[in-house]
Formats: structure tokens, C-alpha cells, sequence
């Protein structure tokens, strides 16, 4: 099975797939992860990618689509979470996969208003060592300030203060949401109710899933 998680930034798209990952064994392709990385490292891409990221403003499509056919498997079995971000790298994935024989069997639309997507933002906290998530209230770690996972400090994503958060809402609105539509159209597009507990998405993520695979 190949799906897209598609919604505003901190809408819970990366809470959701690495859950589902684990537990359907697909590979949990995030190309945000997969930027900071680059950052970190100060590979040639992270160099390029850096100042766009700071900013809140997309990577420019040409290095996402190189970075996703790195990555992309042969036999597919994929949730992309936070790719597509422009029609231009939707069209993309669409020749992308037709080349390897693959399919897209979903594209989950995840819903909540902004509101929501900014407490959300306000309140994440992401590890430096691993890049467990949390959230200081919805998802707070045992220990405050602390990973679950493997005991390193947790930090504020610098993307995720106030100003740069209002950029990314925008961006979204004009260079995402039209993926809404153009999923839409191709009958691959699937809502989910974003603004309920992480327990909660997680079972009408289940719902979509699970009707999908008896298909
Ligand atoms: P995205 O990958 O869409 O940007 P995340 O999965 O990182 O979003 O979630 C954003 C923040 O909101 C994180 O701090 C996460 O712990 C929290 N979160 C995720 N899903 C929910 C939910 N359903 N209810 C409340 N908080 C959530
Ligand atoms: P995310 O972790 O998904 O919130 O992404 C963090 C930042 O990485 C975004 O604000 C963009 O600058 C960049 N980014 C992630 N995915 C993409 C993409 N598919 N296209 C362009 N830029 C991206």
C-alpha cells in the first residue's frame, strides 16, 4: 500500500504515520525529517535547503522530487507525510510511481482548523537525539523536558515559533491545499477529522485503512 498524509503543518500527519508504520510495516517517508537531517549533516542539500526551511517557505520542488526518488523503494509500501506540497511535486509522484509499476491507493486529507494547528504548534517538542514528538500538554513526555525514548533534552523547533508558524500557514494555503482538489478529482481522497484526540485520529485512520485493504 502506498498513501499520502496531506493537512496543515501540525496537523498530527507525523504523530499518525509513524504509528501506522509500525504497525502495517510500511516505510515512513517524511521529507521534513529527511530535510532537518540533511541540515544536520550540512550535506549540499541541507546547505541549499536551510535557508527556505528557516523562513517557512518550501524547498524548492527539484530537490524534493531528487531526495523522494532516492528514497522511494522499488516495491513501494510507503506513507508520505508531508510530500506532495505543490501540484508540481504531485504530478511528479504520479510519473514517479507509474515508472516503478506502483500505485497510490490514498491520500488522507487530515482536517483542523488553524486554531488548533497553532496550539499544537506552540506546544511541540521535538528530541534532539531521536526526533521523538511530543506535545507539552496533549503528549507530554514522562519527565519534562526529557525523551521517553532515549533520555536527551527535548527542544522547540525554530520553524515552530509564532512568526514562521504564520508563514507556514500561509504557504499552505497557497501551495498545498490545491492538492485537496487535484486528489480529490482522481477519487484518492480520503477526510479525516484531525481535531479529536491522537487516539481518536488513529481510529478513523484505521476506519479509511482497513475499508481500503478489503477493497
Ligand atoms: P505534523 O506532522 O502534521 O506537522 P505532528 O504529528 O508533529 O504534526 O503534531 C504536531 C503537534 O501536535 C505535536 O506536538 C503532537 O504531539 C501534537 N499532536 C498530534 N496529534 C494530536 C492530536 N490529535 N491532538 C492533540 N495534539 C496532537
Ligand atoms: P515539516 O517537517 O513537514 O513541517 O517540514 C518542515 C519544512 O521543511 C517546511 O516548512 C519546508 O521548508 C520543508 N519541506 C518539507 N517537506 C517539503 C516538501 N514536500 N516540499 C517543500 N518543502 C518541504
Amino acid at each position: 500500500m502506498n498513501l499520502v498524509f496531506l493537512g496543515p503543518p501540525g496537523a498530527g500527519k507525523g504523530t499518525q504515520a509513524k504509528r501506522l508504520s509500525q504497525e502495517l510495516g510500511l516505510l515512513h517517508i517524511s521529507t521534513g525529517d529527511l530535510l532537518r537531517e540533511a541540515v544536520r549533516n550540512k550535506t549540499d542539500l541541507g546547505l541549499k535547503a536551510k535557508e527556505y526551511m528557516d523562513r517557512g517557505e518550501l524547498v524548492p520542488d527539484d530537490l524534493i522530487i531528487a531526495m523522494i526518488e532516492e528514497v522511494l523503494p522499488e516495491g513501494g509500501g510507503v506513507i508520505f507525510d508531508g510530500f506532495p506540497r505543490t501540484i508540481a511535486q504531485a504530478r511528479a509522484l504520479d510519473d514517479l510511481l507509474q515508472k516503478k509499476g506502483l500505485t497510490l491507493n490514498a491520500v488522507i486529507y487530515f482536517e483542523v482548523d488553524d486554531e488548533k494547528v497553532v496550539e499544537r504548534l506552540s506546544g511541540r517538542r521535538v528530541c534532539k537525539t531521536c526526533g521523538a514528538v511530543y506535545h507539552v500538554k496533549f503528549n507530554p513526555p514522562k519527565e519534562d523536558e526529557i525523551c521517553d525514548k532515549c533520555g536527551s533534552p527535548l527542544i522547540q523547533r525554530e520553524d515552530d515559533k509564532e512568526e514562521v508558524v504564520r508563514n507556514r500557514l500561509r504557504v499552505y494555503r497557497d501551495q498545498t491545499a490545491p492538492l485537496i482538489d487535484y486528489y480529490r478529482q482522481k477519487s484518492l481522497l480520503y477526510t479525516v477529522d484531525a481535531s479529536k484526540d491522537i487516539d481518536q485520529v488513529y481510529s478513523s485512520l484505521r476506519e479509511v485503512i482497513d475499508a481500503k485493504e478489503r477493497n
